[in-house]
This record gives structure tokens, sequence and C-alpha cells, in this order.
């Protein structure tokens, strides 16, 4: 009889829908999770003892060391304080030196153009002078953006609405960097999977639309052999550098040469990946879990054509949660402006049904 003694056990850093849908998709696995959050009845709290608690909490990290073999994050603005207390005891994926690149605009495009990863022109801005001599230099399509706890078009300013006066009020003076806008033919992202024994396995590109600076939807394959291999290399050359465990994702810009402009990365399973649950043979999330607690994975797999809907702000009243056409997923949050509450996977063997279905949706419920 198996014990939770013999169990492999994970805690994870952030309750969020990521912990939720880690937990739902790798329950083959038998695994026992425990979430630390510091908000009442978080989306994971259904599925796993959840600790409310603050992330840098000591009694809540050494419960963790007491009862976990590895602790992971479901999103990146935990103190890295708190990883680097973990690490000296237990092991954490991604690790604090991981995470804190990618909680830093300026840290993540330094590491980007030391790998030799385009990225789009940006200068460093510390106060409103920085910000008037950088609109000079790159003029006024450019954006705002705070060096840290900025996602979901959080804390960006676009600098052709206003006077850097105005946007540097704007922005809360904190360290920002300006950077240039990109004038994309769409945006992409690459999802891939690294492994204990330093094999990385890679879902294909997926392409992203956003609104207002949140993602909207995500459709995948986008089919095109060349630009996954370079969206690879970038891929690797980044969790070479970073000795990195688990899934990474790094978005990029497709500009209209043709080029893979990188915009940020997370280190950790992404919004753009979550067409994989019904789209792939493993999804992101039981891949991270597998990758982590050294499961074999043997191969990445993908089946038809899949899309991705984000459910912000309101839960559309007619929703079907039985549906046919789509899987709905409701993680179970309060409405509020721009808040992401679900969202709806859609597969198909062809992309015109695909994009047909995707319409349909569309018109119905947004
Ligand atoms: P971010 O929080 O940096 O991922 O930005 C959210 C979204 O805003 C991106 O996915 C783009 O759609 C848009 N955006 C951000 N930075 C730029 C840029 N430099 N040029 C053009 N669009 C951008």
């Amino acid at each position: 009889m198996e014990t939770l003694e013999n169990k492999m056990r994970i805690g994870i850093l952030g309750g969020g829908q990521l912990a939720m849908m880690m937990i739902q998709m790798s329950a083959k696995h038998n695994i026992n999770f425990i979430v630390v959050d510091p908000n009442d009845n978080p989306p994971a709290s259904k599925y796993a003892e959840c600790i409310k608690s603050d992330y840098n909490n000591k009694d809540s990290l050494d419960y963790l060391i007491d009862n976990c073999d590895v602790v992971t994050i479901d999103f990146e603005n935990v103190p890295s304080e708190a990883l680097k207390y973990l690490e000296n005891k237990i092991s954490v994926y991604p690790g604090s030196y991981a995470v804190e690149i990618c909680q830093d605009r300026l840290k993540e495009k330094d590491i980007f153009n030391k790998n030799n990863i385009p990225t789009t022109e940006y200068h460093i801005v510390n106060s409103e002078e920085d910000l008037s001599l950088a609109i000079d230099n790159l003029g006024t399509d450019s954006i705002l953006k705070s060096r840290k706890l900025g996602y979901d078009g959080k804390n960006q300013i676009l600098i052709n609405k206003h006077s850097s006066k105005e946007a540097w009020s704007l922005s809360g003076k904190v360290e920002a960097i300006l950077e240039k806008k990109v004038d994309f033919k769409t945006e992409v992202s690459i999802i891939g999977v690294c492994t204990k024994s330093s094999k990385t396995f890679f879902y294909p590109l997926v392409e992203n639309f956003h609104k207002d600076g949140i993602l909207n939807l995500s459709i995948a394959p986008y089919e095109n052999s060349e630009l996954q291999k370079l969206a690879e290399s970038y891929h690797n050359k980044i969790t070479k550098e970073l000795n990195y465990t688990g899934v990474l994702v790094i978005e990029f810009f497709l500009d209209k040469l043709g080029n893979l402009i990188a915009n940020e990365m997370a280190p950790r399973v992404h919004n753009s990946g979550h067409w994989t649950n019904e789209g792939a043979n493993i999804s992101q999330f039981e891949a991270h879990v597998m990758a982590i607690a050294d499961i074999n994975i043997k191969n990445i797999s993908i089946h038809g054509n899949s899309a991705m809907l984000n459910i912000i702000s309101a839960m559309p009243e007619d929703i079907n949660e039985n549906s046919n056409s789509y899987k709905l997923y409701d993680y179970g949050k309060s409405e509020r402006l721009n808040r992401k509450l679900g969202h709806i996977t859609v597969n198909n063997n062809n992309k015109k049904d695909l994009i047909e279905n995707i319409n349909r949706i569309s018109k119905s419920f947004f």
C-alpha cells in the first residue's frame, strides 16, 4: 500500500490558476502538493493543502522544507529571499537566480543581449531627465515600463500620449526602461521544458493576440520550421545559462522582416500554453511537474490545432460548463476589471474549423 512517506511531495509558492492546473493535470502521478499563498481561498486551495501566509514567512518555509521534496512557483514575483532560504535545504525549480532575472525587465534584456538574442532598443530610466533623453533617442513611439512588477500591460505608459514629465509622474517614479515600440506582424511564444538530465522538449510556437496588453487569444501550432528552430536555439541558450529545470517560456515579437525579437520570459508555465491541456500528449503543467519531480518524459507531441481564449473581467452568463465544442476552465475567482477568471480551449483537426469555432465562440460570449 502506498503511504504518504513514499509519495513525491511538491510545494508551490502561489496558489493561483497555474498552481491549480499543475495539480489537476498531474493527478495521475499521485503527488502530494502543498501550496502557500497570502490570499483567502486561492484557486489551488480546492485541490491541495493550502497555507495562508506571506511567501517569506519563515514558519511556512520551514513547513515546506520539512514536508516537501521539491518547491516550485506559480508566479515569478515571489521574494527571491524566500527561494534562497529554501534552496539551502531543499531543491527549488526554478532557482532564485533565474527568478531574479525574470523579475526585472532590465536583467532580462541584458541576458537576451549577452546571448545575441535580439531585443527592441531600450534605455535605462531612473529620473525624468533620463526619460527625456531616452525619448530624444528612441522617439515618442516608445513605452515606459517599470523594471519590476510589470505584467499583463501593467505599469506601462505609452509615450506618444504623454509628455516626459507626465509619463514619469504616472510611472510612480520607479526604476524603469524606455522601450522602442516594435511594429510587429504578430507575437509568438516558445514553451520548453528542461529535465533534470538536461534534455529539453519543446511545444510548437504559439501565436498570441493581446488586447490592452493582456493575452486574449492563443493559437497553436504557428507553423514555421525556421522560426521554430530559431526560437528553440534562443530558449536553449537561456536555459543553459540559467541551469534551468522545468518549463520556461519566452515571448517574442515577430517583426515585419521575419525577425524574432525577444520581449520577455516567464520562469514557469504560461497562459499561452493552456491549450496544451487538450492539444498535447503531455500538458505544460504535467510536463513541468514531471521535470521537477524527475519523472521521465519520453516525448511531447500535439494533436490537431488548438486555441485558448481568456475570460477576463466578467464570466459570460450563458457559458456552458459541459459543451462538446469547447472546454471551459473556471478559476472560481470573483469578477474584477482585467482579472483573468478562466479560459476556454478549443481543439480541431484542421485550422479552418478551429478559426470558425473561435469566431463563433467569440461572437457568443465576448
Ligand atoms: P508585456 O507586459 O511586456 O508582455 O507587454 C504586453 C503586450 O503589450 C505585449 O504582448 C505587446 O502586445 C504589447 N507591447 C509591449 N511592449 C511592446 C513593444 N516594445 N512594442 C510593441 N508592443 C509592445
